[in-house]
């Protein structure tokens, strides 16, 4: 596909311009704070370097899922609080999204500012189904940077959307992609086309069937599939295992019964854990044991007892074959990370990623945060993904409609 990239927007020359930028800055909050700022970071350079070069800066960015009407605890407003820490600019906020505060705040915005736009999602059109209505909006979203408006994409996060502020756009302005779009395909291209072996994918995480989606097509490509998190209780179902309380998908128990028979002969060894950490209820400070994968309503305090993590021994396991890996591709945490009692798996493999001397990239925005969280450095990661659905949508081989729409041949 042929993208025009930012450079040549800013070598252009973009002083006085108005730009509207498309940005992923939705972040986990708690409480009104941001608890892990990664994506904001991760948007920051792009942003800047159009300041630094004059631009009259318009961002557009979602939060959750408001469902297509203002919520004040889906606002904007503790984002660009974290924003303005970051960036030695003038930031200002919209208390709109296309409204009557957007378009004069727009129209008074000076070269080297930004103004950030509320909630994308505040509005129902972003996300319809209707390409009228996500068409009419994103006219006023371009009508905000007026005639010589251009568009840039740096929202990898939400590539895969066919959203209003992600496609649609492109038929209202010219369109160019961001840096950290660039930087993310460059590195799942490498994941897709030439990966160093032995290739290690490691799931886990929460999202069982969108994940699932994607292992058939990584079974051909990867040597091992390491798999932990909330998915693994499927596949134990399907091994003929009971699983008290798990994380469970029962509809996808044959689906996955079909991965495990078909993997030898896709050249491909799933490494599931033959040990659990099994709690008595969904909670921080939750009595519970380890026990074997195949005895988990065996637990001391009963039979629906949840999988909350990987055991050690599988952990141990898990780090082995990542520490010899060629490249490594991990989305999901292998646990309930947030609880300290349930974190000692996603620690551990997070740890091998790092002692890895081969490729490693973390995808999934849990997954990263969980990184973070557990006080790795990020330089210790080959790459840390800012999209979880839309890097595993791409590693999946299907075609993302935010890449489309900026494909100029
Ligand atoms: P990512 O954002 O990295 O793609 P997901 O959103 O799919 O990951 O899942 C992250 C969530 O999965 C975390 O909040 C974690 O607590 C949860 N999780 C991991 N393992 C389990 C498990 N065994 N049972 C329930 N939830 C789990
Ligand atoms: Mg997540």
């Amino acid at each position: 596909m042929a993208y025009i990239s930012l450079d040549e927007l800013l070598s252009s020359g973009v002083s006085g311009r108005r730009v509207l930028v498309r940005s992923d800055l939705n972040v986990p909050l708690e409480d009104g704070k941001v608890t892990d700022d990664g994506r904001i970071r991760a948007s920051v350079p792009v942003i800047t370097a159009l300041a630094d070069a004059g631009a009259r800066v318009v961002v557009m960015a979602h939060l959750g899922r408001p469902q297509g009407k203002f919520r004040t605890e889906f606002s904007l407003v503790p984002v660009v609080e974290r924003l303005r820490s970051l960036v030695p600019l003038t930031v200002r906020m919209a208390s709109d999204v296309s409204g009557d505060d957007a378009r004069k705040q727009a129209g008074s915005l000076v070269g080297g500012e930004v103004l950030v736009l509320e909630n994308l999602r505040f509005d129902a059109r972003e996300t319809s189904k209707d390409n009228a209505e996500r068409d009419s909006f994103a006219a006023e979203l371009a009508a905000l940077v007026g005639e010589d408006g251009v568009y840039v994409d740096d929202a990898f996060g939400a590539v895969h959307r066919k959203h209003a502020s992600v496609t649609d756009i492109t038929r209202h302005l010219p369109a160019y992609v961001g840096n950290l779009v660039s930087t993310e395909l460059k590195v799942l291209g490498k994941l897709t086309t030439n990966p160093d072996h032995p290739y290690v994918v490691v799931l886990g995480g929460a999202k069982v069937s969108d994940k699932l989606a994607v292992i058939d097509n990584l079974m051909e490509r990867a040597d091992y599939l390491l798999v932990g998190g909330g998915m693994v209780f499927t596949f134990l179902a399907a091994m003929g295992h009971k699983v008290g309380g798990s994380m469970l998908e029962a509809d996808q128990v044959e689906t996955v019964r079909g991965y495990l028979d078909s993997a030898e002969q896709a050249g491909c060894e799933f490494i599931l854990p033959t040990d659990i950490v099994v709690a008595s209820r969904f909670s921080a400070d939750a009595e519970h044991e380890v026990l074997a994968s195949e005895d988990i309503e065996n637990a001391t305090f009963g039979a629906s007892g949840l999988g909350l993590d990987i055991g050690p021994t599988s952990a141990e396991s898990f780090a082995r074959h990542i520490r010899s890996a060629g490249t490594v591709f991990w989305n999901g945490p292998m646990g309930v990370f947030e609880f300290d009692a349930f974190a000692d798996g996603t620690r551990i493999v997070a740890q091998a990623l790092a002692e890895c001397d081969g490729f490693t990239v973390v995808g999934g925005g849990d997954s990263a945060a969980a990184v973070r969280a557990l006080g790795f450095d990020e330089s210790s990661f080959g790459h840390i993904s800012t999209g979880g659905g839309a890097s595993l949508e791409y590693l999946e081989g299907k075609e993302l409609p935010g890449l489309m729409a900026l494909d100029r041949q």
